[in-house]
């Protein structure tokens, strides 16, 4: 078992091991180090190949997974299995990428027991988190076979505005690719790094960084202060980049040669074939005027002028993006520093053409663009392992902090490794009608149930006055001082009740139990993921036998006989399933019983409505 020493009082983690950087991209990732003798950030690769990872996965029949390059080829032939942009995916639910389904060609299912998207390939279905850990693992051992030594930790950049979810999700990704995942950085952040941008303590700069990868493009707008970073404002699209570029590439052969889009649908290998050629062209067209080639018996061909045209609409959408962000910061153009260039699509040079223009100064693209936030995160690993004795390293919290919630699952609402002093505050509500105390219990610890981790403290926030479940809004605020001392509020916000408690989160705690703890998150986090998902289910069943439950009660009488015998048999069979603990038949349950009381819901409701509008009450 490797050794995890976290200095607890500085937070820092000792010298000799290897932290990698990771960017995980919609794209492609990539794993980068500080290498031992110059001193230098490199991304890693197998001796010439690419240092690009593509986020691909491939599912094979017989259930074998292959990632990456050797994973792309089979975007053409089996697209159903083949599984890219699961970053897309990452911490959201059905209803957010529903519009956007056609893009992919794989299958997405909804499955709200996790309430998260889930993806069809085979006949297996995997979470977005999975998929993403089956990258990071590529990534892991692609690291590991390089520097010969086994790779435990990293540090892996997000975009800046990626929520809780979606953070979280990274580093349960992590967490099952078996890595303690030190710190999630914001890409943009990690990209001026690796220009060496916020490394001096003296830096007061401001920093634009335009971000155009294969399907999304950001802009941030960064204030760094003192080695402190600001995000002050983010802008952007989730479904700009360099794939749009490759579409219309596409569009334009498809019009040249008369191919209907129709015949792309039922023809998914041209049409993927097409995309391919389309990407090619535009990599060609960075460099060269024209391009050419034959596929699938067409004869495709584009010049730099054409594609320029053809693409410019897209560049000019990014280009109104930066004027956003810098209205929403309150910043002038004439105010930024630097702009630092990301991603594969900013080789374009109608991009760097036009986004100089807009800021009217020189761009900030001498690195490679696909690897300068991994080599950025490599940067900030290298700061974390204590090895960067240049720059202030601000204490940080060695493990996470939160309450516990329904079915004794712990809520983080201080994630390991937050600069202190910080604070972070949620809202939460009861779960009984008239309750009037709620018990709060902080815990620390990396476990998903808060049974695995460590109790802090608890106490009961009382005189909550009689409402029904639901209703009252609790706000439980944790704050760490300068000091690490964790105050915790619990303050109900309709009658103004509060309590608080003082706890010293680090007391009692050796390194090495920190260590152990760590450890265990990942030994575990497969079935703390299970596990998770399978309590919230639960919880959202129970939830739904109770209120239909009181529904039957209040508007029996409207109800048919037929109605409450088969809502009665639904309610048993969920019961039942409630007993067991296979996630997907609770959530079948969960959505017969919906589609029994549905029709019925609605008629009563319509009926409360116009009697409502007779003035009579139901
Ligand atoms: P990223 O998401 O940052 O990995 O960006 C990948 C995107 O960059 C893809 O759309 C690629 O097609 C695009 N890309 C990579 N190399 C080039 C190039 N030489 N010229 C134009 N686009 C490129």
């Amino acid at each position: 078992m490797a050794k995890i020493s976290i200095n607890i009082a500085t937070g820092s983690l000792q010298q000799e091991e290897i932290i990698v950087g990771i960017d995980l991209g919609t794209t492609n990732s990539l794993v980068a180090i500080i290498h031992p003798e110059t001193k230098q950030a490199v991304a890693l690769k197998e001796h010439d190949s690419s240092s690009l990872v593509p986020s691909v996965v491939h599912f094979g029949a017989s259930g074998e997974v292959t990632v990456g390059e050797a994973a792309r080829q089979f975007l053409v032939t089996e697209p159903e299995n083949t599984i890219f942009s699961a970053k897309r995916l990452m911490g959201r639910s059905y209803a957010d990428v529903q519009a956007n389904q056609a893009f992919f060609s794989y299958s997405i299912i909804d499955d709200d027991s996790d309430t998260l998207v889930k993806v069809k390939a085979g006949d297996r279905f995997y979470s977005p988190v999975e998929l993403s850990a089956y990258i990071l693992k590529e990534l892991k051992h692609r690291a590991e076979h390089i520097v010969k030594t086994a790779v435990n930790k990293a540090v892996i950049t997000v975009p800046a505005y990626f929520n809780d979810a979606q953070r979280q999700a990274t580093r349960d990704a992590g967490k099952l690719a078996g890595l303690d995942v030190l710190r999630i950085v914001n890409e943009p952040t990690a990209a001026s790094l690796a220009y060496g941008i916020g490394l001096d303590k003296n830096d007061h700069k401001t920093i634009a960084v335009y971000d155009l990868g294969g399907g999304t493009f950001d802009i941030s707008i960064l204030r760094i202060n003192s080695g402190i970073v600001d995000v002050c404002a983010t802008n952007g699209d989730t479904y700009l980049g360099g794939d749009d570029f490759d579409r219309a590439i596409v569009r334009h052969w498809m019009e040249e040669h008369g191919i209907a889009e129709a015949s792309l649908k039922t023809d998914r290998e041209l049409s993927q074939r097409l995309r391919l050629q389309a990407e090619a062209a535009k990599r060609i067209l960075s460099t060269d005027d024209v391009f050419a080639a034959v596929s699938g018996g067409y004869a495709l061909c584009l010049s730099r002028v054409q594609f320029d045209a053809l693409v410019r609409p897209l560049v000019q959408r990014t280009i109104d993006c930066c004027g956003r962000a810098l209205a929403d910061a309150g910043v002038d153009k004439a105010e930024i520093d630097s702009v630092v260039m990301v991603g594969g699509s900013t080789r374009v040079p109608l991009v760097n053409e036009m986004v100089s223009a807009f800021f009217g100064r020189p761009l900030n693209n001498s690195l490679n663009p696909d690897e300068v936030v991994a080599l950025g995160a490599a940067i900030q690993a290298d700061i974390l392992a204590g090895n960067n004795k240049d720059f202030l390293l601000l204490d940080i919290t060695p493990l996470s902090l939160g309450v516990e919630t329904m079915g004794g699952l712990m809520d983080v609402l201080i994630p390991r490794n937050s600069r202190i002093p910080t604070k972070a505050g949620r809202q939460y509500t009861t779960q009984k009608d008239g309750q009037s105390g709620m018990v709060i219990g902080v815990f620390q610890g990396e476990r998903d149930m808060v049974k695995d981790n460590r109790r802090l403290a608890s106490f009961t926030l009382t005189g909550i006055p009689a409402m029904p479940a639901g209703l009252p809004k609790v706000d439980i605020s944790f704050l760490i001082n300068a000091d690490g001392i964790l105050s915790v509020t619990a303050r109900e916000l309709r009658s103004g009740v509060e309590q608080s408690i003082e706890v010293k989160p680090q007391y009692g705690l050796t390194d090495a139990e920190v260590e152990q703890m760590l450890q265990d998150s990942i030994t575990h986090a497969k079935e703390d993921i299970a596990t998770r998902a399978l309590v919230e289910v639960r919880t959202e069943g129970e939830q739904l036998l109770q209120t239909t439950e009181q529904f039957i009660l209040k508007n029996g009488s409207l109800l048919t006989a037929a109605e409450i015998n088969d809502t009665a048999a639904a309610m048993q069979a969920l019961q039942l399933a409630l007993t067991m603990t296979d996630k997907d038949l609770i959530h079948r349950k969960i959505e017969a019983l919906n589609e029994c009381s549905r029709p019925y819901a609605e008629r009563v409701m319509d009926t409360a409505i116009s009697m409502a509008m007779k003035g009579s009450k139901v």
